[in-house]
């Protein structure tokens, strides 16, 4: 009798999870439900290219229709599933529909954080997620004259980057005391933050949003005492993993669906991959990541469990995130106590900052220097020792490194 795979969450780690399982011998039935109108599309261009109207809708999907039908995956989208019944093995999708599964991924993703003050319902409030919150944003920035960004993490600074394009005034309201502060280091935060002011962008740091002001729509942003006019504002303050489903089927979750190196979850037949997750990483510290490289890789050692051909999960994580010019490229996790080592000069635009840690090379930043991020990410993989002098000497090119 053949298997019957459900996949619930047609985005990065869904549409990866079908391509693996039919790669890998996997004959039994696929079926993928997403809750979206739309076939699994690629999210970074969002707030890049595809905002700045430079790619076109169609680019943005991961794999034409074919493939689907050529997978033997039945596809289901625009139906959410609304609860896993794991003693009968079934999910059940909000339209009435009960799909049986032998084994079952999750692959849900996240969704914005919603700001909870006063005002947040007033129309030109924007989030960025989805191709439809972008088809609504992009009108606005041809309207708009002033944007407040309010957060300034990679995907409210990747805004205002094409928002200066559109020659937009800009203002990003942080709580914190500098940019991206979750993700990258101080040297890596302060180039940005000059990178932005010297395109025009007002910052405002230790500057929490009070409320949002305007009686039929917005009209400004009170924040740290002041008020910031502003016709549009775009909300780019974190995200919250899709487990909602999971907890009530009582899998272990806690921001996030648990799961091992294999991508099970507290269920030995129900898997998990991507943003949903969380698990232990190479290092042994509990992450849950927001990546393409995660989605992918999760999903893929997700399809191998399920295929019978389990294999760990240990790959050095990577991130990108381009604004202006510039395109910033990350591999490793970071921690504060890291001591890091720069090499080139930031004025330069292209330098990089090495993470140090019990002596061994343990995450790079990369500012337009792909050779420093392509040799680090595998000096991190071989946990390799790199006498910092090396490592910060530009005479000595990095390939002469490893
Ligand atoms: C604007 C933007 C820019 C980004 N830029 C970068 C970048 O530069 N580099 C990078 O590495 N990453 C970037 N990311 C993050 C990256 O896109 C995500 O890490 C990746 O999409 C995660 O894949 P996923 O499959 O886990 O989740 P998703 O791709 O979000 O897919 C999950 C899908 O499941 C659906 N779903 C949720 N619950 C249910 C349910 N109950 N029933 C049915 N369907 C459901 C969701 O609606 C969604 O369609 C960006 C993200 C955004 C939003």
């Amino acid at each position: 009798m053949l298997e019957r795979i459900v996949i619930v969450g047609a985005g990065q780690a869904g549409c990866q999870a079908v391509a693996t399982l039919r790669a890998e011998g996997f004959e039994g039935s696929i079926v993928m439900v997403g809750d979206e109108p739309f076939a699994p599309y690629q999210r970074p261009p969002l707030s890049k290219t595809y905002l700045m109207g430079t790619m076109e809708r169609d680019r943005l999907f991961l794999k034409p229709d074919a493939f689907y039908a050529d997978a033997r995956c039945e596809t289901i989208f625009d139906v959410p599933v609304v609860s896993i019944n794991r003693g009968a093995r079934q999910v059940i999708c909000a339209d009435g529909r009960v799909l049986s599964y032998d084994k079952l991924l999750l692959a849900t993703g996240t969704r914005v954080r919603k700001i909870k003050v006063p005002g947040a319902d007033l129309p030109g409030i924007h989030y960025l997620r989805s191709i439809a919150d972008v088809d609504a944003l992009r009108p606005a920035f041809q309207s708009a004259k002033t944007l407040a960004v309010v957060g300034g993490g990679y995907i409210g600074l990747e805004v205002a980057a094409v928002a200066r394009k559109y020659d937009l005034k800009v203002v990003v309201l942080e709580a914190l005391d500098r940019v991206m502060a979750r993700a990258v280091s101080k040297p890596v935060s302060a180039f940005y933050e000059q990178a932005h002011r010297e395109a025009g962008v007002e910052i405002h740091f230790n500057t929490a949003v009070e409320a949002f002001e305007g009686e039929a729509r917005l009209t400004g942003v009170r924040a740290g005492g002041k008020v910031f006019a502003a016709d549009i504002a775009l909300v780019g303050i974190g995200v919250v993993p899709n487990c909602e489903i999971a907890i009530e089927a009582g899998l272990d979750c806690s921001d996030g669906i648990r799961v091992d190196r294999n991508c099970v979850t507290s269920d030995p037949v129900i898997f998990a991959a991507g943003d949903c997750t969380r698990h232990h990483d190479r290092h042994g510290d509990l992450v849950r990541l927001e990546s393409v490289q995660n989605a992918i890789d999760q999903a893929k050692h997700a399809a191998l469990a399920m295929a019978g051909k389990p294999k760990d999960y240990a790959e050095v994580p990577w991130f990108w995130s381009d604004q202006y010019d510039l395109k910033l490229q990350i591999a490793g996790l970071a921690k504060p106590d890291d001591a890091i080592v720069l090499r080139g000069d930031p004025a330069s635009r292209k330098f990089a900052v090495f993470h140090i840690r019990a002596g061994k090379v343990a995450a790079v930043e990369a500012v337009n220097a792909a050779p420093e991020y392509l040799v680090g990410r595998k000096l991190i993989a071989d946990g390799a020792s790199v006498p910092p002098e090396r490592l910060a000497d530009t005479a000595i090119p990095m390939k002469t490194i490893v």
